[in-house]
């Protein structure tokens, strides 16, 4: 796949996190943004990361800073843009007719063979490529925000996608340095949502009735679960408490775990009272001003390139 072309359609922010992971594979990128100028300022940002990454050698591929810039270009123009082009990844807004819109453009100007793939968050394969002719070649490549660092990328086919699609986006991510995950099939919040919303859920509820604070259900997870999921996963986790393996694990623990699973409550509101409750806990502990947030952003930041240094 080396030295092919990618169309990377979006020059937001995670348009231009799919870039930089692109030319770090050595691919060239070729970005197209229907706003005027922002695909050109894309390149001016990706520079100034690709040069301050080089500085604090965290660059990730063999290529250096430079090499890297040479193989990106910025287009105003869609069809020039997607010239030559074997897999275009579109990173537009979070908006099923802006996701029309662009897969339909984009399917009239490209080939059959060409993989149209989405960075899409929460929206569902049939829908979003529901304007394609040709779904066999469509996929949601879901990345994980900063995709530099956190690596994992959900591929989630569409009900139509031909196999050999999701062998060659697996093969592309693994190519880039990312770490793929197949979904067998589509559901809503895909699998990294669902387990995220799970947390959210019953960490909402904990606070919500008054048996912990904001503070310490976050320390809950950023010194105690998050320790091991940093390595191995919840299955693994139980495969490893117990002597005997995950059987032993289950009859150990599983009447508990079902005892504790059945007092969970409902969805929470997310709202009312309850909420405002939890915003003033949180904004007590990190104010919601522009520059409170930036610092605590720019320590997540710094914590997550060290850890991937750590696990590389
Ligand atoms: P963003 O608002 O930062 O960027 C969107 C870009 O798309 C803008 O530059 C805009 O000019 C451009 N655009 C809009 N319509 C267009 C069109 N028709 N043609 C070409 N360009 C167009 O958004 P983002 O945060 O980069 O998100 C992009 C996608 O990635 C969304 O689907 C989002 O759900 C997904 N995603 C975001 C995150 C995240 O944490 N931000 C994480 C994973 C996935």
């Amino acid at each position: 796949l080396k030295g092919k072309i990618i169309t990377v359609v979006g020059s937001g922010l995670i348009g231009r996190s799919w870039t930089m992971v692109f030319l770090s594979g050595g691919y060239t990128v070729k970005i197209y943004d229907n706003e005027p100028g922002q695909a050109s300022r894309a390149i001016t940002e990706i520079r100034k990361q690709l040069e301050e990454l080089q500085q604090a050698k965290m660059l990730r591929g063999n290529l250096t800073a430079a090499e890297q810039l040479s193989l990106l270009s910025s287009h105003h123009d869609l069809q020039q843009a997607l010239e030559g082009a074997f897999f275009v990844q579109e990173c537009v807004f979070e908006d099923l007719k802006a996701k029309h819109t662009v897969f339909h453009e984009v399917e009239n100007l490209v080939t059959e063979s060409v993989i149209l793939s989405s960075s899409t968050s929460c929206l569902m394969p049939s829908n979003v490529f529901s304007c394609v002719q040709n779904r066999t070649r469509c996929i949601i490549s879901h990345p994980v925000n900063p995709p530099y660092y956190v690596r994992l990328v959900e591929l989630v086919p569409h009900p139509e996608t031909l196999p050999a699609v999701m062998d060659v986006a697996y093969s592309l991510m693994t190519d880039v340095g990312q770490a793929p995950v197949r979904l067998r099939k589509e559901i809503d919040g895909f699998a990294l949502n669902r387990v995220q919303y799970a947390i959210i859920a019953e960490s909402w509820r904990l606070v919500q009735d008054g048996v912990i604070s904001v503070k310490d259900i976050d320390l809950v997870m950023s010194e105690g679960l998050g320790m091991r999921y940093a390595f191995i996963g919840p299955i693994e986790t139980m495969h490893l408490n117990a002597p005997e393996g995950m059987e032993g694990y289950l009859q150990r623990y599983s009447e508990g775990m079902k005892r504790v699973i059945n007092t969970f409550g409902s969805v929470p509101d997310f709202s009312g009272e309850p909420a405002a409750r939890i915003v003033k806990e949180i904004c007590e502990l990190i104010p919601a001003e522009q520059e409170h947030l930036t610092v605590r952003r720019e320590r997540r930041d710094q914590l997550l390139m060290e850890l991937a240094k750590l696990k590389k």
